[in-house]
């Protein structure tokens, strides 16, 4: 799979991960010791959980539970592959026009809420969108393939395509557990939300199992009871999204019970005559959006945090500013594309660069 290779592009820098995995001598009856491991194919990126056990043989087990859970999530939300008995999001974009099709849960509520999320009128990430990422995502991949060839979407292609992105028409009945789409073309593009509800899936297993521990899909971290070490939280790191920056820390976000998730336009992206295009499209313009470099949420649910990024990535700075200063509970960090760094109200209380400077942003 050609995403494969970009999957390595795709990995927040964790602070935690450069402490050693293990450490089998501290091992005994009440001692909780740190463990780590990840995992490269699924999600199609890094999934790391780090977490603090008595054992080993305790960490491997629910180590192997929860890559068992996301595995499920990503063969539901898989939009390339079809798997035997599984109308997943892949069977959904080619028969959904047809008929009614019975799906599962986990698809039906993620859809359900991003749904709920257009009706009240949040619509700057829509994953009803899929004609317009499609040609995107085709024309990326084969710009990465044949980079001397890299090309830009024809802007009737994207035109067109836009004619076919009305959430409306994507008609679901709660009782069935049914999705239908009333316009033939309508496709569903999930990844802007796919990890961040897989990974809100997990946490309550894994609160119950290990509560002391920090789960990472690609950009997507969450947080859970602080680390059994001594250190008062699990710190993350926020990657410096310029260029030249090499993929070094920018900051650091002091957290527990919380999630981080970062969009960047450094995760998937191609080049035509020099510039690069990103994975992130504004409904308005259909091209990338250009507004910035990353924004990192932190909030509780970690579906809502992978949401916002995506949406902020595409708002102005004020107005982005202004949704989450109206939301509770939610927090966020800008690196512009003017290199200005702007944050939230109660930033202060987990940036340490503002934790630092008092604590006003
Ligand atoms: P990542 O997948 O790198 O974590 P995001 O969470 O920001 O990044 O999601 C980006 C993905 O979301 C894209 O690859 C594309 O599939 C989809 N996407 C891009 N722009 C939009 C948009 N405006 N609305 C909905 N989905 C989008
Ligand atoms: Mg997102």
């Amino acid at each position: 799979m050609k995403q494969k290779r970009l999957s390595f592009l795709c990995f927040l820098l964790i602070f935690a991960l450069t402490v050693p995995a293990a450490c089998p001598a501290a091992i005994s009856e009440n001692v909780y010791t740190k463990f780590s491991r990840r995992v490269l194919d699924v999600f199609d990126t890094e999934i790391t959980l780090i977490g603090y056990t008595r054992t080993e043989a305790e960490y491997e087990q629910i180590f192997d539970e929860t890559m068992a859970m996301l595995r499920r999530y990503d063969r539901i939300f898989d939009a390339y592959h079809g798997y035997d008995g599984l109308h997943n999001l892949y069977y959904v974009n080619r028969h959904a026009f047809e008929a009614p099709v019975e799906i599962p849960e986990e698809l039906f509520d993620l859809i359900s809420w991003c749904k709920a999320q257009w009706d009240a009128g949040l619509r700057s990430t829509n994953i009803a969108m899929g004609a317009v990422l499609s040609i995107w995502h085709e024309y990326r991949e084969a710009g990465l393939d044949a980079p001397e060839n890299a090309k830009l979407p024809p802007r009737e292609a994207l035109e067109a395509a836009n004619g076919h992105v009305d959430f409306d028409n994507v008609i679901l009945d709660a009782e069935k557990q049914t999705v239908f789409f009333s316009d033939p073309q309508i496709t569903l593009d999930i990844g802007a939300v796919a990890k961040g509800w897989a990974a809100d899936a997990a946490v309550p297993y894994l609160e119950e199992h290990m509560p002391s521990f920090l789960l990472s899909l690609g950009g997507n971290v969450y947080a859970g009871e602080p680390p059994l070490d001594g250190r008062a939280s699990w710190a993350v790191g926020v990657q410096d999204p310029h260029p030249e920056a090499g993929g070094t820390i920018l900051d650091i976000v002091d957290v527990n019970r919380l999630t981080v998730v970062t969009s960047g336009d450094y995760w998937r992206y191609y080049v035509v005559d020099g510039q690069r295009y990103h994975h992130i499209i504004d409904p308005e313009t259909l091209f990338p959006s250009r507004k910035m470099l990353s924004v990192t949420i932190l909030c509780e649910s970690s579906v809502l945090a992978d949401f916002l990024s995506t949406t902020l990535f595409v708002l102005s700075a004020e107005d982005g500013l202004r949704l989450i200063e109206s939301m509770e509970g939610v927090e966020a960090f800008w690196v512009l594309a003017d290199g200005r760094q702007q944050a939230s109200s109660g930033m202060g209380l987990y940036l340490r660069s503002l934790k630092n400077a008092g604590g006003r942003p």
